[in-house]
């Protein structure tokens, strides 16, 4: 029987920059076709971090160009922007391989909003560096206008750094699980979701920050009531010792040895830590739930059982 799954798309999905993307897509639309040709219910998550960065760099140097008409854009549009144009190559590139495998299935994106808690300590403490280098001055400037903060990035200029908040709820996610059980495709939480909080009434206010594709991905998955999450990356597996000469490929992981190996220290925070913490909650969220952590190429093998890393209880 077809499961419901949310596939979470990596960089390697999407690939750096336009033409890249167009590439990539194709075969990230193999990917998904195959899945959906043998009867599962597919809904895609994806990240943005190359494309949130082009945008933002563009919005800049719009601003630079005439700061009187051109002010800075928002972060939260710089997201919404990315998601417009990943959800537009998928799109694209689905909608073509469906086609031509005979399939005639809507795909459809959903602009996604997430609601991130205003008070969540991560916006004291922004992380997570966008956009283009600036030189101190520059930096300087945004500072006392704008109240940005900025980093010195490793000798090669300065950056603006963003809060990287919790998904803590999907604004669209009774349409988008409305479009699902209608039977389109649906892409959704691009870039980990534009962020937003509520103010007053019903108003939904846009954050200066970026959420973690793989946070806001185990949120839609709990919320559609998905099977699976399938966090598809550049990775075949989950490793311990990663990188290391006692390196380990793991086949399978319960919370319990996650937890042990998290705290050990063996998946890179940024990286593959948000992963194996969103696999994790997922996994545990209700009983019959699981994760896969596995290469793009190898997301059928992977729904089959015959590779990746499935975290499960
Ligand atoms: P994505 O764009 O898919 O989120 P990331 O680069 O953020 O990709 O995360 C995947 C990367 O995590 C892998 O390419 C690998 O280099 C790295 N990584 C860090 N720790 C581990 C580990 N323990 N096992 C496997 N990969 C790891
Ligand atoms: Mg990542």
């Amino acid at each position: 029987m077809g499961k419901r799954i949310v596939i979470a798309l990596g960089g390697n999905a999407l690939g750096n920059n336009l033409p890249e993307q167009m590439i990539a897509v194709k075969q990230t639309s193999k990917a998904i076709a195959d899945l959906i040709e043998e009867g599962h219910e597919v809904i895609i998550a994806h990240g943005n971090g190359p494309q949130v960065g082009m945008i933002q760099n563009a919005m800049t140097e719009l601003t630079r160009s005439d700061p009187q008409k051109y002010i800075p854009c928002p972060l939260s549009v710089c997201v919404a922007m990315s998601q417009g144009y990943i959800g537009y190559d998928l799109q694209n590139g689905l909608r073509e391989e469906l086609l031509d495998r005979g399939i005639d299935k809507g795909v459809a994106t959903v602009l996604t909003q997430v609601e991130v808690d205003p008070a969540d300590p991560a916006f004291s403490n922004p992380t997570k560096p966008i956009g283009a280098f600036m030189t101190k001055e520059e930096a300087d400037k945004l500072v006392a206008e704008r109240d940005y903060n900025v980093i010195e990035d490793a000798g090669r200029g300065y950056r603006r750094v963003v809060a990287s908040p919790r998904p803590q709820s999907i604004i669209e996610i009774d349409s988008i699980r409305d479009m699902v059980e209608a039977g389109l495709v649906v892409v959704a939480c691009g870039g980990g979701g534009i962020p937003v909080y509520k103010t007053e009434g019903h108003h939904l206010k846009g954050a200066a920050a970026v959420i973690d594709k793989d946070f806001a991905s185990c949120v839609l998955a709990k919320q559609v009531e998905a099977d699976t999450l399938i966090i598809l990356t550049a990775v075949e597996k989950v490793a311990i010792n990663f990188g290391k000469p006692n390196e380990q490929w793991l086949d399978e992981l319960t919370p319990e040895q996650a937890r042990k190996y998290m705290s050990e220290g063996h998946f890179a925070p940024g990286s593959m830590l948000p992963k194996v913490q969103a696999a994790v909650e997922f996994a545990e969220s209700a009983p019959g739930r699981s994760a896969l952590i596995t290469l793009l190429e190898k997301a059928k093998d992977g729904v089959a059982g015959k590779t990746g890393t499935a975290i499960h209880q």
